[in-house]
């Protein structure tokens, strides 16, 4: 469903991602993992068409309307005034268009979504007053409105408990079962061995993209923290046409 095909992406000339090449599996979970600023909200990005590669590309065989996309939550403006029940009936927007009537249907999509986070009773709290944690939930169950066959999480857990990652890994394996796409940028090792079949490791270039036990290992780790501390050195000689010639 999600090739990426040579690519190279770049925020004023600087590659944040180069010369990627390999291929999500089907209906499985990949993990998406890597030092900071390695690329991988860049990614996700990419493979949702949000930014334009400066070499190669992402094909992808679905359409836009059938991926969902969980953004990294620092990257939400949550000022508006919007309400919990409304953000969620959001997920089904595609099927509602702008200014289609929301079907009693969807409303009680809508409330089982918000209980299966764990969120009843704050239907109609503004999204501005919820805590992170509370916020992210409201996010999930946003993405359980909508039937996406591809589903992009960035740092799903970031500023959330034990108890609802758990829920949330649940829904996850969910997703699976129910032959979804998953592919989530995750930070905790553990948490990617217990749950993820495959991982991509980035460090701005691809370490290893493969089954998590054959990726997640100390040399390929530590290539990736060496690749990082040399970003920090050289912070301001990398150019896009370097990295290419
Ligand atoms: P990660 O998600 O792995 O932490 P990102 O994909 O967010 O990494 O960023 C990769 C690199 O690109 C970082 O060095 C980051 O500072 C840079 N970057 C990300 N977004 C922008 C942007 N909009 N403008 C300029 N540089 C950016
Ligand atoms: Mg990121």
């Amino acid at each position: 469903m999600v090739t990426i095909d040579n690519l190279t992406v770049s925020y004023r000339q600087h590659p944040a991602l180069h010369h990627i090449n390999g291929q999500f599996v089907d209906g499985a979970l990949t993990a998406v993992i890597g030092p900071n600023g390695s690329g991988k909200s860049t990614l996700l990005k990419s493979i949702m068409g949000l930014l334009q590669p400066s070499g190669g590309q992402v094909r992808t065989n679905t359409t836009r309307e059938r991926i969902a996309y969980l953004p990294q939550v620092t990257e939400i403006d949550r000022s508006f005034p919007l309400q919990v029940c409304d953000c969620v009936l959001l997920g089904c927007w595609s099927s509602t268009g702008a200014f289609g009537a929301v079907s009693a249907t969807m409303l009680a999509r809508a409330t089982a979504a918000i209980r299966t986070v764990g969120l009843e009773g704050f239907e109609h709290r503004a999204v501005g007053s919820l805590s992170s944690g509370q916020f992210q939930r409201v996010l999930f169950a946003r993405l359980l409105m909508q039937d996406a066959e591809l589903i992009l999480l960035d740092e799903p857990f970031n500023a959330m408990d034990s108890r609802t990652t758990a829920a949330l890994l649940d829904l996850i394996h969910q997703w699976q079962t129910e032959g979804r796409t998953v592919i989530a940028v995750l930070h905790d090792d553990a948490q990617v061995r217990a749950h993820f079949d495959h991982t991509v490791l980035l460090a701005r270039e691809l370490v290893a993209w493969g089954p998590t036990e054959l990726v997640l290992t100390e040399p390929n780790l530590q290539r990736a923290r060496a690749l990082a501390e040399a970003w920090d050195d050289n912070a301001d000689i990398c150019h896009a046409d370097e990295v290419a010639a």
